[in-house]
């Protein structure tokens, strides 16, 4: 028997009809604000006419720290790279992980690229979640 396959959160990723799998947030039917994760009411004007939209899965490092001790909870291996990325064109910020493997490379500007990937394995299922690859290295350009 195959093993399960968990996602890290469904309050913030969907699968679509061909399985590819988006972070979402909302956008306020009434005066285009956008809220992520999403929110069942408009952060800005109160409506609760809000849709889902999927983020872009480019953003950049807004920043990022490299976790060396094994948290109590979860099995992220360490050294563990987690990274705030900033999307800008979906009004949006996410904290997740970056692919270890791209250490020499991790710098705030860097821009990215979201692919899901799987963040451990137990005994009888797999969980993944969003990860962050670098696709180009940036200077700072935020204070
Ligand atoms: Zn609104």
């Amino acid at each position: 028997m195959g093993k399960k396959i968990v996602f890290i959160s469904n309050d913030i990723c969907r699968q679509d009809e061909n399985g590819h799998y988006h972070l979402y947030g909302s956008i306020c039917k009434k005066c285009g604000h956008k809220s992520y994760p999403a929110s069942s009411f408009c952060t800005s004007c109160l409506s609760q006419e809000q849709e889902i939209y999927d983020l872009k899965e480019e953003g950049e490092i807004y920043s990022y720290t490299i976790t060396r001790v094994q948290p109590p909870y979860g099995h992220f291996p360490v050294p563990h790279p987690i990274a705030y990325i900033s999307i800008p064109e979906s009004e949006a910020r996410v904290t997740a992980p970056l692919f270890m493997e791209d250490e020499g490379h991790f710098q705030i500007g860097a821009k990215v690229k979201m692919e899901f990937s799987v963040y451990w394995e137990e005994e009888d299922q797999i969980v993944i979640g969003p990860k962050y690859r670098i696709v180009q290295e940036g200077g700072c350009t935020h204070a």
